[in-house]
């Protein structure tokens, strides 16, 4: 039977089990240019033979992830919980509570989930 693993504990996630899903994407961002007259005036040919050049001599894969790339994790309950209160994972936030999870019965979540 097919099952999960958490992808920051490792914790196996039983099909039953409630399965969390991150989907994060990362992509260059860019502020709105700004093109003057003397911008649209330049020759622009040398610069970008030589930015063709360069990149032909780079793996692809890196070139696409320079730019855009997307995740998707599956996390168990607890590891959602702590991603929850500090997505980035910084360890400097003294602010972020860092109490014990309260019980978690999936039998009855499904039940509320089916009465609503
Ligand atoms: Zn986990």
């Amino acid at each position: 039977m097919k099952y999960y693993e958490c992808d920051i504990c490792g914790q196996r996630i039983e099909p039953k089990e409630l399965r969390y899903v991150v989907k994060t994407t990362i992509f260059a961002a860019y502020d709105t240019l700004e093109i003057e007259l003397t911008d649209l005036a330049r020759d622009y040919t040398e610069e970008i033979r030589s930015l063709i050049e360069k990149m032909e001599h780079m793996d692809p894969k890196e070139l696409q992830e320079d730019v855009f790339k997307e995740f998707s994790f599956d996390l168990c309950r607890s590891c959602q919980q702590k991603f929850l209160r500090n997505p980035l994972g910084n360890n400097a936030r003294p602010d972020l509570p860092r109490d014990d999870l309260p019980p978690f019965d999936v039998d009855d979540f499904l039940r509320r989930l089916g009465s609503g």
